[in-house]
């Protein structure tokens, strides 16, 4: 085994157990006495948000996931592939999907429409099996989903399709719009909305077994719409879901990208630095090579604003960030070719975040994991587990 750092992605899987304890604790405060907690779904799309979904998937039973979703079918039967066999959702189809491969291992899978629930109908009908069915309702985020309008006659069919025997509606879902936004009105209207449509299943006689709206930023932010079931994406990677909103929620960010020095030069004053000359050195300095770029999914627009971590220091990085390198500015202080830079992690002691790209680049937390990998190589470490730092 060779010691030699390398471009790479680390990801902890006991930070990834760590927040979803830690949701299901949040999730299950102020819960009423003698109320059940809502149960946990983990959502693992986009391969866990960039975390790897087989290895996201496994540390997230273990923390306590009840549930775990993913978007496309596809990515279901990543998760099944992986090895996991327990309560799994999807909700992002198109026509002609594989349906029966999805019902044949057990997963849930969302119906908007009359013409989603045929397919999925017919494709039970052809297994001589019944389908677990969740039905979406758009409330007003106006993305996927039934319209109210139309729901009434959906509640219907599904019921007669239940009678049919290819059919059991499992669950009754919506996504909130301006979940990180607490005071936004969209909230109040979503809500309703959902509980309207909750009550017209109930008098439709659909019996589902769970009722769910709250994304990470509502299971912290809104204990009203946690129901029966919340769903968390981001808050499960240790990332926060409404920056600047929330208190300190001790979750813990499981991603770590971290690259070796490539290079160390001078400086003198009145050198510029990369594609376009966009920054100059206004005093003699040192700068550093790292061997990572916008391939590798940097946002290119974060250039001469975003800071990565060197030897106990943020270190600015200077002119523009190229496809595979960019370059730091290490001022008078000692730093060798090899020594490991942080771009970002934890953010212990000071350290940048992915918060802090997404920042630095205008966007969000989420983008900035789910787009990061190119020519990083993604290893999983267990901080907890491991006795030598690492199994990679
Ligand atoms: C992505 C997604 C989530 C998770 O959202 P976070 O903000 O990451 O917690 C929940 N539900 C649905 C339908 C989603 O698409």
């Amino acid at each position: 085994m060779t010691s030699r750092a390398r471009a790479e992605i680390v990801v902890d899987l006991a930070a990834i157990r760590h927040n979803v304890r830690r949701l299901r604790e949040i999730a299950a405060d102020a819960v009423e006495p003698g109320a059940a907690a809502p149960m946990m779904m983990t959502v693992v799309k986009a391969d866990g948000y960039g975390h790897g979904v087989t290895e996201v998937s496994r540390a997230a039973r273990e923390g306590g996931a009840d549930w775990l979703g993913a978007a496309t079918l596809e990515e279901a039967l990543a998760v099944r592939e992986g090895g996991d066999t327990g309560p799994l959702l999807c909700w992002l189809t198109v026509p002609g999907d594989d349906w029966g491969a999805a019902i044949g291992r057990d997963i849930d899978v969302t119906a908007y429409s009359l013409g989603e629930l045929a397919e999925i109908e017919a494709a039970a009908r052809q297994l001589a099996t019944t389908a677990r069915v969740q039905l979406k309702i758009d409330t007003g985020l106006t993305r996927g989903g039934c319209l109210p309008e139309d729901w009434p006659a959906l509640l219907a069919e599904c019921r007669a399709a239940e009678e049919r025997g290819h059919i059991r509606v499992t669950g009754i879902w919506s996504h909130l719009a301006c979940g990180d936004e607490p005071e936004h009105p969209a909230n109040d209207s979503q809500e309703q909305v959902f509980r309207e449509a909750l009550a017209a299943v109930e008098q439709a006689g659909l019996r589902p077994e769970v009722r769910h709206l709250a994304n990470s930023a509502a299971t912290v932010l809104r204990p009203s719409v946690r129901f029966d079931l919340v769903r968390c994406g981001i808050a499960s990677y240790g990332l926060d879901p409404a920056p600047g909103v929330t208190d300190d929620l001790g979750l813990v960010p499981a991603m770590t990208v971290r690259a070796p020095l490539a290079m160390v030069k001078s400086a003198p004053a009145g050198t510029s630095v990369s594609y376009g000359h966009t920054w100059t050195a206004d005093a003699d300095t040192r700068l550093g090579l790292v061997p990572v770029g916008y391939a590798e999914g940097l946002p290119r627009v974060a250039s001469n604003t975003v800071e990565v971590w060197l030897n106990g220091k943020r270190r600015p990085e200077r002119g523009i960030i190229c496809m595979d390198q960019f370059m730091i500015d290490l001022g008078d202080d000692e730093a060798h070719e090899g020594d490991v830079v942080e771009i970002f992690g934890t953010g212990h002691d000071g350290a940048p975040t992915a918060l802090d790209w997404a920042r630095a680049a205008g966007t969000i937390n989420y983008e900035i994991v789910t787009r990061i990998g190119g020519r990083l190589r993604r290893v999983h470490v267990d901080s907890e587990r491991d006795t030598e730092g690492g199994n990679a």
